[in-house]
């Protein structure tokens, strides 16, 4: 025979027993807390982790030792209790001892129906998750003692012996099951998903039953403070009379617990027991410094607390909780801070598809700008712009975005697109104008009859869908929707976060709703204009491609003549809205030709407003057209070879620096040279900015401020940090460009196999979206490192869409990066994470007295 295991494998929980969270899981540990607060915990032992490691292996286990805690007749519960509540584990089993002679001593106590309730139901879950038998093999109408002798017949005949009658026995078999069961291949699948450690940690907890049946109030239920989906104040929760356990609760017949119209809640049959639950529940949140829930059962008018777990909940709600708790001081405004998972703010920045609601998905792509839209599908931006006109909600669905599209773009209420990555057209402005939009989706769009087919369903202009940017999900219909929380408790968990972050946060804003929304978020001003979004209004577009078509200098003045008090007024806008704060400005940067017309109608409709035949006009695009326009002439190459077009821009932002001075604020702008690979572009670009500045100083004989720096977006620009940083004054890194050229990989096109490639684990993220710390993060360390050879003093950022992700936070942090900047709907998200890196630092450095940054 097998030797038992002693005793002091197992701990009956009392206010100071020897109970660890290691050891014996949170659930053990949260017991005794409750047991501290006096709380009407019924007598529970705990069963270490090592213990149920070794019952796992066989090793047999001394049950009568711990049944012999409970006293005679007693029957008891058994609970999973894992180190972390998030890991789950096996199937609570009540009524742990249940026989033939506790039953009729049930029915002397409790009656024959109580009696018959806890019988049939035992034998279901002993056979079910101990035993493992079908539970089909085991359903019945109601609990009469015909269906409980079924049960028993059904289950000797599967097990070739009776329904064990030994308490003893039973406890041995429902511990090893659950033991066995933790160990399973899915459970561990199911729980490293949650992120648990390969040996995660089990411990077990078995508690002497509180019958909620007898002849007083009796019951069981549970009770919670907040609501789990907005994490607002309020008592919810459900009761059922003559119920046990939790699952009993799902029945329709349970009851809520605040007053009800029905008349028959918890708080109007049994007040004073009510008013009990509420304060230990304000006890449990005061001493675990949490929002728990808790599970009850009232015996014959005598509660009991039988557990209390921490509330579900959702992003927002997770925010709530954390600002109220540290409102009412029961935690610090750092612990709050560090609850909140910086990712989860973008569910309360934007509309979001509620998760209690149903979710017809029709096809799926990226997620590439999070939030949910519904509307009709339009095939054009001249669709989209109709549809807004009659303040109808419309999604663009294209297979790609191009420049033209934008106006269409601000008019829809999401974008999807056929084709596309992380870092396409439709993508970026999407992230920027915080659009939800959904791009490279497996769906098939068909232009001539105008429809999208997709898994075997298909969907016409008209059609209403709904878009989840968040999951990059597109559904059929109208989902329900829960609207953007962007309240006071979102602003005070920020602006804790503020007073710990040790980064700068700006916003890439390119107009002035972008620089608004980059305010409202509190970005320290902005990182990255680009100057070329603004030409895309109506207006100015033809004054552009009047500029670009120009083939003669004179031509070409004029129209910049033209597009130069437009920019000016832009600038002046940026810089009001922004108020002193720091703005960046990139110099024009697209390829020409993506202002040109694509096809003929286009190229007629120009040709009209250029009044010139429709033969140059087709001569003159496909002169300008490149095989590669992303490595063609683009950022500082257009500088150096079609210089007027950066003077009137820095003319622009100069006079407008006055403008704006002269009305009292002091703008300090930043001007950055775009796509740069050597140092003779900045010196070229250089020479003519001082002049224009120089001449603006003298025509408004007026000083002023201004820095000019380089976007660092070229791996030979990375490489000749050291001299480029000669002229100077910030290095700014273009991540978008500098992945597209470190790897060779299309930032429009990847997206079509990228999915291939991070399945196979060629990437182990998509570079656009994660920035590779190996290969191009080896790029940014040496940039930043030449660089500030050359000048201690470069300010050293990033700008690409990388910016708002806390990993890259992290990254630029860790290498002395002034500030990153993002799309102004990430701001909040950067904010908290670089928070995060902070607090976490300064926790480390508490616990090894070593510095870490
Ligand atoms: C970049 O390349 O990282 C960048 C910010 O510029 P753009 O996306 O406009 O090319
Ligand atoms: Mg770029």
């Amino acid at each position: 025979m097998q030797k038992l295991m002693p005793i002091e494998d197992f701990t009956e929980v009392t206010q100071t027993a020897k109970i660890d969270r290691q050891a014996h899981g949170w659930r053990a540990k949260c017991l005794q807390r409750l047991i501290r607060l006096d709380l009407p915990v019924p007598k529970t032992v705990a069963i270490p982790a090592a213990t149920v490691r070794a019952i796992a292996a066989g090793h047999p286990i001394d049950c009568k030792a711990i049944l012999s805690y409970f006293g005679d007749d007693a029957l008891v519960s058994v609970r999973p209790s894992p180190a972390n509540p998030d890991w789950g584990g096996p199937a609570t089993i009540l009524n742990v001892g249940h026989n033939k002679a506790r039953h009729d001593a049930l029915v002397k106590r409790h009656g024959a129906q109580a009696a018959n309730a806890i019988s049939l139901r035992f034998i279901q879950s002993y056979a079910t998750h101990v035993a493992r038998l079908d539970p089909d093999m085991f359903e019945a109408k109601d609990p009469s003692p015909d269906a409980i002798r079924d049960a028993l017949r059904v289950y000797a005949l599967e097990m070739d012996e009776e329904f064990p009658e030994d308490p003893a026995r039973q406890l041995a078999d429902v511990l090893r099951s659950m033991a066995r069961a933790w160990e399973g291949t899915t459970a561990r699948l199911l729980r490293q998903a949650k992120g648990a450690p390969l040996e995660a940690p089990l411990g077990l907890v078995v508690q002497a039953m509180a019958q909620g049946m007898g002849q007083g109030i009796s019951g069981s239920g549970v009770m919670q403070f907040v609501d789990p989906v907005t994490g607002q104040p309020q008592i919810t929760g459900r009761y059922l009379g003559q119920g046990q356990g939790r699952d009993a609760l799902k029945t329709a017949k349970a009851l809520y617990l605040t007053r009800d119209p029905r008349g028959s809640s918890l708080e109007d049959i049994a007040p004073e027991i009510f008013a009990t639950l509420i304060r230990h529940g304000a006890a449990c949140r005061a001493k675990l410094r949490e929002e728990m829930q808790i599970e009850f059962t009232i015996e014959d008018g005598h509660l009991a607390v039988l557990d209390a777990v921490r509330v579900q909940r959702s992003a927002r709600a997770s925010l709530r909780i954390a600002v109220a708790l540290a409102s009412d001081g029961v935690i610090s405004a750092e612990e709050a801070v560090l609850r909140v998972e910086p990712r989860a703010l973008s569910e309360m920045l934007h509309s979001q598809v509620d998760p209690r609601g149903p979710r017809d998905v029709v096809a799926r792509g990226i997620a590439a700008s999070p939030g949910a839209a519904t509307g009709r599908i339009v095939f054009s931006s001249a669709a989209a712009q109709a549809s807004a006109s009659r303040g109808e909600a419309c999604i663009l669905v294209r297979r790609e975005t191009a420049p033209e599209d934008i106006r269409g773009m601000h008019s829809a209420a999401a974008v999807l697109t056929e084709r596309g990555g992380m870092t396409s057209h439709a993508a970026v402005i999407a992230r920027g104008l915080g659009l939800p939009c959904v791009v490279g989706a497996n769906l098939r769009l068909d232009p001539r009859d105008k429809r999208i087919h997709a898994e075997g369903r298909s969907f016409g202009e008209g059609d209403l869908i709904t878009i989840d940017g968040t999951t990059g999900q597109v559904l059929a219909g109208a989902a329900e929707m829960l609207a953007p929380a962007l309240d006071e408790h979102f602003q005070t968990l920020l602006g804790w976060a503020d007073q710990f972050r040790d980064i700068g946060i700006r916003a890439n804003a390119d107009t002035p709703a972008d620089a608004a929304t980059a305010r409202k978020f509190a970005a320290q001003g902005i990182g990255l204009c680009r100057t070329e979004h603004m030409f895309f209004e109506e207006d100015r577009l033809v004054v552009m491609r009047e500029m670009i078509f120009a083939d003669v200098s004179e031509d070409r003045a004029a129209a910049l003549a033209r597009l130069l008090p437009m920019q000016r007024a832009d600038f002046v806008q940026l810089f009001e809205i922004m108020a002193g704060l720091p703005v960046c400005i990139r110099l024009f940067d697209p390829p020409l030709h993506e202002f040109l017309p694509h096809d003929r109608e286009g190229m007629r409709e120009l040709a009209e407003a250029l009044d010139k035949p429709l033969s140059e006009v087709t001569r003159r695009v496909e002169a300008l057209a490149e095989f590669n326009p992303m490595l063609g002439m683009r950022g500082v190459r257009l500088g150096v070879v079609l210089p007027e077009i950066y003077d009137m821009q820095a003319q622009a932002i100069f006079e407008a620096t006055v403008e704006v001075a002269r009305r009292g604020a002091a703008v300090v702008p930043e001007v950055m040279i775009p796509l740069v690979s050597a140092k003779r572009e900045v010196e070229l670009v250089k020479a003519r900015i001082d002049a224009v500045a120089a001449n603006v100083k003298i025509k408004a004989g007026r000083e002023f401020d201004y820095k000019l720096g380089v976007m660092v977006e070229t791996p030979r620009a990375a490489l000749r940090a050291g001299e480029i940083a000669q002229h100077a004054a910030f290095l700014s890194f273009g991540t978008n460009d500098l992945t597209q050229m470190t790897y060779g990989l299309s930032r429009d096109d990847a997206g079509r196999f990228m999915n291939i490639y991070v399945q196979q684990g060629v990437f182990p993220e998509d570079p656009f979206h994660i920035l590779d710390v190996e290969g191009v993060g080896e790029l940014l360390l040496i940039g930043a490192e030449r660089g500030r050879k050359t000048r201690p003093d470069l300010t050293l950022s990033i700008c690409g869409e990388h910016g708002g992700n806390p990993e890259s936070i992290e990254f630029c942090r860790r290498a002395g990066f002034d500030y990153v900047s993002c799309s102004p709907y990430r701001v909040p998200l950067a904010r908290l994470a670089a928070a995060h890196l902070a607090l976490n630092d300064r926790s480390m450095q508490a616990q090894t007295g070593h510095k870490i940054l």
